[in-house]
């Protein structure tokens, strides 16, 4: 190691100057995180957050979902973390003239960490410029967005090239011109550590800790929520401003790299409705930097975010699937609801008589709760009350839900799903007019008072009777009660049909005729985004219309499993008018009708209705059934 010269006293004072502010900056931006609401539930099962950060982070699981723009950001992602420690050598160089990590390993390692630094700077310098030319010469549409910051990228490539050829040049010369390219290098490198704090480039240092701090309650579960005990006084209810959202939600939006991933998977955005989850991760940053610098004449709701943005959503997830970084917009969008509902009582007019018959009658549609079982007449199917008053107790309960209990279409596929539980010997019952709506449809609309009143009294009537294990033919029901009613001690083995009808084909419980000239069919099947990405069930549908259909030839939409796109049903749009843009089912059903099937199978009675609604308004021929008809229609 030389000795301490003029430039190295000089270096020293820029690197101490630099680290400085940056610390600076780090500390206004966890400044502004205390801002939000406390949530301890960040550093739970630990082995599968240092899964997802090596997953997610580190391997860049997420961002290879894009097969352009993948390898692109892996070579830039991976290139900083090899050049990183190249960029410690040189600064700890530059304040002691000589320093080298040369002395500190065997030969043979240095010479390999040689070669990677000019490897990886190549590959970086490759990658960047490659993004640059695309981001110039083309327009890619999911970076395109008024939301967006559009000159931060282009300064942020060209800096980041600007690196890589002052750190070749450096390498490569000698004298006062080596000096002239370290400088400038370093002076980029510091320079560049402190632009990042202002740029939507921050993604660079809190994507990794946003990764591992991710919801890992489930995939679908609602994160985040604070629990709300029906007896107590809470001031804010769910969001109304920054400060109400959790932290995580706020380090979500330094995470986001404005990519557009969400957005332009997004089937609100995708048929014309005002949302996009992009902006409303964007704004959440937004109203943070002004909330921190003591503008408090705005909120976040209305004057960032408009009621008509989040009644748009259908809670379908594919935006959370997306983002490479793990961010969360859903959880945003669910908190402003609450407070829209819960804290103002302002929702869509048509909303009401859903809301109000859940309340009284105990499902959305104003039936006479005692009708709950009149699908069961003639079929022999015991209730647990009446198995109870035999002192006996059914295998499984057959949770039936309210589309199955009234809905006139839906009720083919529950008695569709009776008789294959009966051909299979299953000793099963029901609840008829004990069951309740399952309250998901009333949570994700943000009225979590008469959720939580729904989920309680099914988790003591299912109490009351000792349940273990439920079977369900709805995504929704099957999501609430196995994964959203543990929140209030509700434990249960829940298992959706098509998973069930599959287990009972492959133990060759399911008699099935035996028809040599069954003609070949074409199918197509829709993914209902609970029971998919909410469930991750993909492959016992398909695997179930398999086994039915022998001949079956069965085609996949362009968006299929985990890229499903939502039926417009979900998240409570159900229950409300479909104003602007396109119909979401309407765009769904032209996907399915052009794959040429013959027809189009569901898991989900409200995939259901709206893809037969749709199929039907087109004058079309092609079939919709549910996966448990297609079986019960083979039964022997
Ligand atoms: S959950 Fe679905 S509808 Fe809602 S913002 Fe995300 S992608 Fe759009
Ligand atoms: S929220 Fe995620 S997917 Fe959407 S723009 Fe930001 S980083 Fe990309």
């Amino acid at each position: 190691m030389g000795s301490w010269s003029a430039s190295s006293v000089l270096f020293t004072i820029v690197v101490v100057a630099a680290f400085g502010f940056f610390s600076y900056n780090v500390q206004r931006l966890v400044g502004e995180l205390q801002l939000g609401r406390h949530d301890d539930s960040r550093w739970n099962d630990l082995p599968r957050r240092f899964w997802n950060f090596l997953q997610i982070g580190i391997f860049q699981k997420k961002i290879f979902r894009d097969g352009v723009a993948g390898p692109m950001h892996a070579a830039i992602f991976w290139g900083f973390c090899v050049l990183t420690l190249g960029t410690i050598e040189m600064i700890l160089g530059g304040i002691a003239p000589g320093f080298s990590f040369a002395p500190y390993v065997p030969a043979p390692v240095y010479a390999f960490y040689e070669m990677n630094q000019n490897l990886w700077g190549a590959l970086v310098l490759a990658a960047v410029s490659f993004a640059l030319f695309r981001r110039i010469t083309k327009r890619v549409k999911r970076l395109q967005g008024k939301e967006t910051h559009a000159d931060d990228p282009l300064l942020i490539l060209s800096w980041i090239g600007a690196l890589m050829i002052t750190m070749f040049a450096s390498h490569a010369t000698t004298g006062i011109v080596h000096d002239l390219f370290w400088w400038s290098h370093a002076l980029l490198v510091l320079g560049f550590l402190n632009y990042l704090p202002y740029s939507k480039h921050l993604h660079v240092v809190v994507s990794l800790p946003n990764v591992f701090l991710s919801n890992t309650s489930g995939p679908g579960v609602i994160g985040a929520m604070r629990p709300m005990d029906l007896e107590s006084d809470i001031a804010v209810f769910g969001a109304k401003d920054v400060t109400d959202l959790s932290w995580k939600s706020l380090l979500d939006g330094f995470a986001c790299t404005e990519c557009g991933r969400c957005t332009s998977v997004c089937p609100a955005n995708l048929t014309g409705k005002l949302l996009n989850p992009r902006k409303i991760v964007i704004n959440v940053r937004e109203r943070l930097e002004a909330e921190a610098k003591g503008d408090h004449s705005k909120t976040l709701l209305d004057d960032f975010i408009t009621e008509e943005e989040l009644w748009s959503c259908t809670t379908c997830r594919a935006c959370v699937q997306e983002c490479p970084v793990s961010i969360d917009q859903l959880s945003v969008i669910l908190e402003l609801r609450r407070n829209l509902v819960l804290g103002e009582s302002r929702f869509p007019e048509e909303v009401m008589p859903a809301f109000e018959s859940m309340e009284q009658r105990g499902s959305p549609w104003a039936f006479d709760p005692g009708d709950r079982g009149k699908w069961a007449a003639g079929l022999d199917i015991p209730t647990m009350a009446e198995m109870a008053g035999r002192n006996q107790r059914p295998e499984v309960l057959y949770w039936v839900g309210c589309m199955g209990s009234f809905d006139d279409r839906a009720k083919k596929t529950t008695v569709a799903f009776a008789k294959i539980l009966k051909a299979a010997n299953v000793n099963f019952a029901i609840l008829g007019q004990e069951e309740k709506c399952n309250g998901d449809a009333a949570r994700r609309m943000g009225n979590e008072y008469l959720y939580q009143m729904l989920a309680k009294e099914n988790i003591e009537t299912l109490e009351r009777y000792g349940v273990k294990t439920v079977v369900t033919a709805c995504p929704h029901c099957f999501h609430q009660i196995g994964n959203e009613y543990p929140q209030f001690g509700g434990n249960y083995d829940v298992v959706h049909h098509s998973t069930y009808i599959e287990s009972l084909m492959a133990a060759g419980r399911v008699p099935l005729r035996d028809d040599l000239h069954e003609p070949v069919r074409t199918f197509t099947y829709h993914d209902s985004c609970y029971l998919g990405r909410y469930n991750d069930v993909y492959s016992a549908p398909r695997e179930t219309l398999k086994r039915a259909l022998p001949m079956l030839n069965l085609v996949e939409m362009p968006r299929s499993k985990d890229r499903g796109l939502c039926c417009g049903a979900g998240g409570g749009r159900m229950f409300m008018e479909e104003k602007v843009g396109k119909r979401i089912n309407a765009e769904r059903a032209e996907e399915a009708l052009a794959t040429g099937a013959d027809a189009i199978a569901v898991a989900c009675p409200f995939c259901m209705t709206m893809m037969a609604d749709s199929v039907k308004s087109r004058d079309s021929h092609v079939d919709v059934y549910d996966v448990a008809e297609v079986v019960a229609g083979r039964l022997a």
